[in-house]
């Protein structure tokens, strides 16, 4: 009997990947119907705990997850691990496309690959930490993220994706956008809460440092910087517990499903006998 490897699957799957069953899990959207293309932005700086949050909320609604920062990660890891040199941008962007990155969407959270193998052991290392940021700030390196980016909402389009620019560049046309921030203080203290828990010396005030550094690279950069989408909901994380966001996100969600599926006025205002009151039907 042949095995077939996990990787070895991976690669060989079809590039349209079958959808999950949609089984909300909690009572706020339960019953809420999901129409068939649903893209759920968040973004935010370093350490307002994104990832945590939008595979949260995807598992809630019975979406798929992207956590963007994990393919800038793998692009620092690979220079590295490679030692490239990250000036040659021509270089880079080969070697990282000749590298294959891409999710495999079967596992929670989905693991990138790099070769067929998973990297996602180096995606939070310190040196990788420390690299991200200038390696996105490599216009062709983005110019290929986004495209990888935006295959995937076709591939998956009942997504929650979350990163620096997916609702500015990467999903202008997002249905739900959030943009999740916090004082850097704050931040820096649910890292060291993490640090701690994991046995590592912590230095309070060189980890806010590190994530206004972080901030200021993402946010001051020329290609596609960290910025707050105009549409989109702001919430500020500061106080609020984990559980706290997970529920202010999904009751957003499911105001603004449930707007849509609202009758539209403008029916009623286009029946002379009912006169020309009615509402703009926005809905
Ligand atoms: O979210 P995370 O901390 O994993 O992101 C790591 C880095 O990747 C960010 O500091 C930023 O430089 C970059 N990034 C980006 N655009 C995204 C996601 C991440 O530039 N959409």
């Amino acid at each position: 009997m042949t095995t077939v490897k996990k990787n070895d699957r991976a690669r060989r799957r079809p590039v349209v990947v079958p959808m999950r069953p949609l089984s909300p899990q909690s009572p706020q959207s339960e019953g809420l119907p999901l129409p068939d293309r649903l893209i759920i932005t968040i973004d935010g700086p370093a350490g307002t705990g994104k990832s945590t949050v939008a595979r949260a909320l995807a598992h809630r609604l019975g979406l798929d997850f992207l956590d963007t920062g994990a393919m800038y990660r793998a692009a620092a890891a690979i220079a590295i691990d490679a030692a490239l040199d990250i000036h040659d941008h021509d270089q880079l962007v080969n070697e990282i496309e000749r590298r294959d990155l891409h999710f495999d969407f079967d596992a929670d959270p989905p693991t990138l690959l790099c070769c067929g193998e998973s990297i996602m052991h180096r995606l939070r290392d310190d040196d990788v930490t420390r690299l991200v940021s200038p390696i996105a700030a490599i216009d062709r390196l983005r110019q290929e993220m986004v495209r990888k980016q935006r295959q995937i909402g076709v591939q998956h389009p009942r997504l929650v994706t979350e990163g620096r620019d997916q609702g500015s560049v990467v999903f202008p046309d997002a249905d739900v956008k959030f943009f999740l921030y916090a004082s850097p203080r704050v931040r820096a203290q649910r890292r060291a809460k993490d640090e701690h828990a994991k046995g590592l010396p912590v230095d309070l005030d060189a980890l806010e440092q590190a994530i206004s550094d972080r901030d200021h690279r993402d946010s001051t950069r020329t290609v596609a910087p960290l910025t707050c989408p105009a549409d989109a909901e702001r919430i500020d994380t500061s106080n609020m517990s984990f559980d706290q966001v997970v529920d202010a996100l999904e009751a957003h969600v499911t105001r603004v499903l449930g707007s849509r599926k609202a009758p539209r006025p403008a029916h009623r205002a286009r029946n002379p006998a009912l006169g020309s009151a009615g509402g703009t039907g926005s809905a």
